[in-house]
């Protein structure tokens, strides 16, 4: 099909997620992807770019990797599908759910598959209050989560993400859903103290759940003080709150450990996952559960669990999964996350110390952002008339970079989530690129 054609056929058949609508309608999509090799896609004009985001921080193996295609193709020849319902099982769900026990912290060891974070998310919370319905204690049905943290789209995530935007487009938020302060602005000992409080007003019998990720993803890549989620295990200790980690961008690597709450130190009860658990190939996601939790199930529910997806252990999508979790070993890609992590870091900071409008940098493994600010000293951000981010995000693109902007209460933050194989010259020619991008609109502003 012809450029042309396909523009015009996007445009009159295909809702965008996460899209305006009328700029579709005006503009048409930006760019039409047509193949994927390494961290770098190819669109349908022939222009390669950088992927730096892995998409939707998910690729982290990188694009292309015949050993998956072929893994998917080996099981859909054998068994493409089959239901995980009631008593039916299957070899690749099995082996995928012991796998995920393996690496995940110490503890936790049964798994609930879905087919994405959304719902892994909204599972978590049906398993928790399941937990303490269970258990006699019908009444803990709230969650907890952080404003600015991001869950998901499904109707319960939608409610636990912490971006009032999201809410909006379902008319109103569901109830028992309570947001806390960050540590992002005022540190622990703040948003500790805000916690207890928004805990004590709800009543602490009332509560389910605490969920968190690990690193604020689509919040603009924010990374808690080190000793945050030591203290919200404190918390939810003392008042018997179950702790939720979502892992579903910061699983499997990315952020140089092989599961976001190794670098604070805590084990949850929970983990959600998803994205990099299949590095994007299929979709697959799930939570894993303390053995506690599974214990109390496997004593106290009693019946039928009316839970459950079609696709859940999607034996093509196990297949899949494993092949990559694999790859990750293999290639020792959370090694590589940690090390090309300080290695872009370190680029980071020498921008910083080369332009004026860069303020505050950070990397964890390979998540990192670079706020674009009018006076780095105090921090005074730019007005939003002045569009810094996403002329940037322009700039790069013009560059063969593909990245993202988060803007939300007027930030201009640039977020980086390359895939985990990429190399040291790359990083090099990502730093030279995002260089030229923030000095030519930093030109344009004066
Ligand atoms: N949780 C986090 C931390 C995420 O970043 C996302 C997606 O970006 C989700 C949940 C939702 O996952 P999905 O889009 O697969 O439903």
């Amino acid at each position: 099909m012809t450029m042309e054609h396909l523009l015009e056929l996007d445009k009159k058949h295909f809702i965008h997620p996460t899209s305006s609508i009328q700029q579709q309608q005006e503009k048409g999509a930006k760019i039409i992807v047509e193949k994927g090799e390494g961290i770098y896609l190819t669109d349908k004009n022939g222009s390669v770019y950088m992927d730096v985001m892995s998409s939707l921080w998910n690729v982290n193996v990188g694009h292309g990797r015949e050993e998956l295609a072929e893994a998917a193709a080996e099981q859909m020849k054998k068994l493409a599908f089959s239901s995980a319902f009631s008593t039916f099982s299957h070899e690749p769900a099995i082996k995928l759910a012991e796998k995920i026990a393996s690496l995940a912290p110490k503890g936790l060891n049964a798994v609930f598959f879905t087919s994405g974070g959304s719902e892994s998310n909204d599972t978590a919370f049906k398993l928790v209050r399941h937990y303490w319905r269970i258990q006699d204690q019908p009444n803990r049905r709230k969650i907890i989560s952080l404003k600015r943290g991001y869950h998901g789209v499904a109707a319960a995530s939608t409610s636990a993400t912490g971006i009032p935007e999201f809410w909006n487009m379902a008319g109103q938020m569901m109830t028992d859903f309570h947001h806390a302060d960050t540590p992002y602005e005022n540190g622990t000992d703040k948003a500790i103290v805000s916690l207890r409080q928004l805990i004590e007003a709800e009543g602490p019998e009332t509560i389910a759940a605490f969920i968190a990720e690990p690193v604020q993803g689509a919040g603009g890549v924010l990374i808690p003080p080190s000793d945050f989620f030591k203290e919200v295990r404190n918390v939810c200790d003392e008042y018997g709150i179950l702790l939720i980690a979502d892992e579903v961008i910061t699983g499997f690597g990315r952020t140089g450990k092989m599961f976001g709450v190794e670098n604070w130190g805590v084990t949850p009860d929970l983990m959600s996952f998803a994205k990099g658990v299949t590095s994007g190939y299929v979709p697959l996601g799930g939570v894993i559960v303390s053995n506690h939790i599974h214990d109390v199930l496997k004593e106290k529910s009693k019946g039928t669990l009316f839970h459950g997806y079609t696709y859940s252990g999607h034996p093509t999508a196990a297949a899949v999964a494993l092949k990559n979790l694999e790859i990750i070993e293999k290639e020792e890609l959370v090694e590589n996350s940690r090390k090309m992590g300080e290695e872009l870091l370190k680029g980071f900071q020498k921008l910083k110390e080369e332009i004026d409008i860069v303020g505050n940098v950070r990397t964890i493994g390979l998540l990192g952002a670079v706020e674009l600010v009018q006076d780095p000293k105090t921090n005074k951000r730019f007005s939003p008339d002045y569009q810094v981010a996403a002329k940037v995000i322009e700039a790069l693109h013009q560059r063969g970079v593909i990245c993202r902007a988060v803007t939300y209460e007027g930030t201009d933050i640039i977020c980086f989530s390359p895939p985990l194989i990429i190399n040291p010259s790359q990083i090099d020619s990502l730093l030279e690129r995002l260089k030229g991008a923030i000095k030519e609109v930093k030109e344009g502003l004066t």
